[in-house]
Formats: C-alpha cells, sequence, structure tokens
C-alpha cells in the first residue's frame, strides 16, 4: 500500500514526541506541515530559513533516525521554506538527503531554489471562468484579534477597520500605510483582507507583494501575455499591494500599476497600498503614480510604545501558550525598541533557548540572549530602560520620576537616570529632559554636573553609581 505524507508525518511526530520536551515540541515541531511524499522522499514545509538551520542543527540526528524507520535506507527528507518578511512569496525547497550528513552542508549552500511552487500557478492564464478563483494568499494569523492597537497604530489601524467594513465606497481609497520596518504593515494589510474575506465572501481579494508583482510582469512581457496579466489584476475586488518601494526606478512596472491602478479606481475597487515611506518622500516613482497615491488616505505605523510593546509580548506569548516571568517580559519589552519583528524574534529564541538548554527562563538567561541577539544592530540602553532599573534601585515609583516633582529624592534619581542616559545613550539632552519630567537641555547638562562632582566627593554616591552601572551593562 503506498503510503500517504500526512499518516507518515504522524507516525513521526509520535515519534518526536517521545524525545523531545513539550515546549521543544511545540515551538518547532507543530508547526511543521507536510507536504508531499514521493520517491522515499517526504517533503515538509518549515516556517522560516532560521526555522530550517535550527532543525538541521538540533535535531537531525533525531530526524535521521525517525526518517530510516519510517521509509527505510532510501528514505529522506526535505524543507520547504516559507519566506520570511514575504509571506506572499512562494516558498523555496531545500533538498537534504538525511542519510548523508556531509551532502547536507552543501546542498544548503549550493541547491539552487526551487520557485515553483507559487500559490497561484501563472495566474492570469485562468480560463474564462465567471467568477474568478483567486487564492488571496492571505495569512490567517495576521488578523485584526491578533493586531494590537496602540497610540502608534490608532489611525491606520482605524481606517484599515473602515475599508474593512466597506471596500471601495470609503474615501480611504487608496489606503496607504506606510512605516519602517517591522512596524506591522504587512500585518494590518493583510487584517484588512482577511476581515473582508470574511465580511464579503464573493469579493475577491489580492494581497501581493511588489516584488512578486513585478517579476509576474516581467515574465508576462517575456511570454508575450501582458493583456492578460493587465486582464486579471483589473479584475480583482481588493487589491493589497505591499512595500509598493519596489516598484521604484521600474518605469515600466509603474506604468503598468497605473493603467491597472486608474482601472480599478474607477470601477469603485479597494486597493491597498504599504510603503516604507509617504508619497512625498518617494524617490524615483512617477508623479502620476504619487499624486494617485495621495487620492485617499495615507496613514503611518510608527513605533510602539513601552505598553504596546509589552501587551504585543503578552499578546503572542497568550496565542502560543507561553508563560514567562513579568520581569522577563518588561525586560524585552525595554530593551527592544525599535521594531516589533524584533521584539518576536527576541521571543522566539528565548524560548528555543530554555527549550534546548532545559533552562528555565530568567532575567539573566533574557539579558544574555538579548545581548547576542542585537549584538549586529549596535543597541543601545533605552531611556526608559534607565529610568526603570534606577527606580528599582531606589525603590521608587517611575511615574514620579517622569513627573515635575521636586522632592529631594525625586530630584537625585532623576538627575542620576539624566546622568547615565547621557553616558549610555545617543539621544540629545532635549529628548532626555523632554522624557525625565519636561525639562529642558540645560537642566539636563547641570544634572549632568552635578552627579559627577557628588562622585567625586561622595564615597555613597559613587557606590549607587557603581551598582547602578553594573545593572545597565549587559554585557
Ligand atoms: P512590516 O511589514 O511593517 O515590516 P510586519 O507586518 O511584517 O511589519 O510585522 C512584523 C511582525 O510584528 C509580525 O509578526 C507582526 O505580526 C508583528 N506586529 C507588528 N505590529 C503588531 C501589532 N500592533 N500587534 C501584534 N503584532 C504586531
Ligand atoms: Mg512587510
Amino acid at each position: 500500500m503506498k503510503k500517504d505524507h500526512n499518516q507518515v508525518w504522524t507516525n513521526c511526530l509520535e515519534i518526536i514526541k517521545d524525545n523531545v520536551s513539550p515546549q521543544g515540541y511545540k515551538t518547532w515541531f507543530e508547526p511543521i506541515k507536510p507536504v508531499r511524499l514521493e520517491d522515499s522522499v517526504l517533503t515538509i514545509q518549515v516556517p522560516s530559513q532560521f526555522f530550517y538551520e535550527w532543525l538541521e542543527e538540533h535535531y537531525v540526528t533525531l530526524l535521521k533516525k525517525i526518517i530510516r524507520k519510517e521509509l527505510g535506507a532510501e528514505g529522506r527528507l526535505e524543507y520547504s521554506i516559507i519566506m520570511e518578511n514575504n509571506s506572499n512569496a512562494s516558498p523555496y525547497t531545500i533538498k537534504v538527503p538525511t542519510s548523508n550528513r556531509k551532502a547536507v552542508k552543501n546542498a544548503v549552500v549550493t541547491m539552487p531554489l526551487d520557485m515553483g511552487e507559487s500559490p497561484i500557478k501563472n495566474p492570469f492564464i485562468i480560463p474564462g471562468l465567471r467568477k474568478m478563483q483567486v487564492d488571496s494568499n492571505l495569512n490567517p494569523n495576521y488578523s485584526f484579534d491578533n493586531f494590537v492597537e496602540g497610540d502608534s497604530n490608532r489611525l491606520a489601524r482605524s481606517a484599515g477597520f473602515a475599508v474593512a467594513n466597506k471596500p471601495g465606497g470609503t474615501a480611504f481609497n487608496p489606503l496607504l500605510i506606510y512605516g519602517g520596518v517591522g512596524l506591522g504593515k504587512t500585518h494590518l494589510a493583510h487584517a484588512i483582507g482577511i476581515e473582508i474575506k470574511n465580511k464579503y465572501e464573493d469579493k475577491t481579494v489580492l494581497y501581493v507583494s511588489s516584488e512578486k508583482f513585478t517579476h509576474q510582469f516581467i515574465d508576462a512581457v517575456k511570454n508575450n501575455s501582458v493583456n492578460d496579466f493587465t486582464h486579471f489584476y483589473q479584475m480583482i475586488d481588493v487589491l493589497i499591494i505591499d512595500d509598493v518601494q519596489f516598484f521604484s526606478g521600474k518605469e515600466k512596472t509603474q506604468d503598468v500599476f497605473f493603467h491597472i491602478f486608474n482601472h480599478l479606481h474607477q470601477t469603485g475597487k479597494q486597493i491597498i497600498i504599504t510603503s516604507d515611506k509617504p508619497p512625498v518622500e518617494m524617490q524615483g516613482m512617477e508623479q502620476r503614480l504619487l499624486s494617485r497615491f495621495k487620492w485617499g488616505l495615507s496613514a503611518d505605523l510608527q513605533v510602539p510604545s513601552l505598553e504596546t510593546r509589552i501587551a504585543i509580548l503578552k499578546k503572542k506569548m497568550y496565542a502560543d501558550g507561553i508563560e514567562l516571568p513579568e520581569e522577563v517580559v518588561e525586560y524585552l519589552g525595554y530593551s527592544i525598541t525599535s521594531n516589533v519583528r524584533e521584539l518576536e524574534g527576541a521571543l522566539i529564541s528565548l524560548i528555543a533557548q530554555s527549550s534546548l538548554n532545559k533552562k528555565a527562563i530568567t532575567l539573566d538567561l533574557a539579558k544574555q540572549m538579548i545581548d547576542k541577539f542585537v549584538k549586529n544592530t549596535a543597541r543601545e540602553v533605552s531611556i526608559d530602560y534607565i529610568q526603570k532599573v534606577v527606580c528599582d534601585y531606589f525603590d521608587l515609583p517611575i511615574e514620579l520620576l517622569k513627573s515635575k516633582t521636586r522632592k529631594r529624592e525625586i530630584v537625585q534619581a532623576r538627575q542620576i537616570a539624566m546622568y547615565f542616559a547621557k553616558k549610555m545613550t545617543k539621544s540629545s539632552l532635549a529628548s532626555i529632559g523632554a522624557h525625565c519630567g519636561g525639562k529642558d537641555h540645560a537642566t539636563v547638562l547641570h544634572a549632568c554636573r552635578t552627579v559627577n562632582n557628588l562622585q567625586e566627593t561622595d564615597k555613597h554616591f559613587r557606590k549607587y553609581l557603581d551598582d547602578l552601572e553594573k545593572k545597565l551593562s549587559i554585557a
């Protein structure tokens, strides 16, 4: 009897479950999907390159044994990897002969990427169906439910929600969502698409990265099928184009997109665009396209506040059934300030670390891990974190430090926080002052002088500073 990939993988999972920790199982094996089984080669789909490398690094022996047991000596395992940062891109496959560890490394380095698994195969050669069956390319995890609302995203989120309620029927057409890396543009764009699909089953929603759009267009030119390409896109009810800045300098692509845009807009279809910049700052874009982008609403996503960062972490933990000590969650929220993707990455690495080393997740582990994790991004401690450490040390409520109060012990703690902020961050005096009770730059300068004087003359005071400095230096 021919074996089926689901059955084989289910058998594998049973053995894996007995051999790895429950957390490890949950983190590294539950997300895997078996894809196919052909000629004793089992293909499994993993969420990212990192994931694949982790499996290879830590579980290869186990996997090898299990595959042998299930599929015999010929048995092999292949990974199909969903491309990161781009949930719409086709997965690519890395062929890993599990029976030969040596070849594994080679395979990883030299295997050409197999791009042949696009969810829509030649999307614009769909034969004359009356209602198109288009795979929307939406990631169900990127829903509104999973999107934490905060000041940093309120406008974009509510505009997105309005659009989802009445696609094509609001003034927000196009809706342009812009903001820096990892701030939730792709997530929000998917959320809108998902919500529309929930409310309007019949609407054809399509999420596509501008990169993929460009490649499809280039292929269409090669194959003489530009008309089919254009036609396909003009039949979409809700078109979501992610990272439109990728069109910059690509005149032909901009041109074809311009015509598609006009057609959709004129026929009352909804267009949603994301970009890393607002239209005024987009370079290498045709003026007529830019002016269209400004027709609707441009809403930005900003760096989330500390509260929002912590809320995002908690939401993610809840969804994944993870529990972490409060101080660890706070530490992550305080330390990783620039980008939600990094924040999530840190959380995942932390869980992975602890499950593999069978160590409890403590503040120390978090510190070590963050140190490694963010080492390339020249991380600096944040003013928020300095304030927290200083307040914890003196056992003062942080609100007081940030307030205008002139109580003596608060003033001193505040001065110390300012001193460390000056010393350990690149923030300007003005911005340090703004964080510490709305003081001006002269006050911050005065604080730094006072602290310097005191540490030369007062032994106890110097001890405070040494202690604090140790707590703040992460190494
Ligand atoms: P961008 O497209 O702006 O680079 P993404 O949409 O890919 O960013 O977001 C990066 C990660 O952060 C995703 O996993 C996303 O789910 C998560 N994320 C971003 N903002 C939020 C939010 N407000 N609530 C929950 N998760 C968020
Ligand atoms: Mg994105």
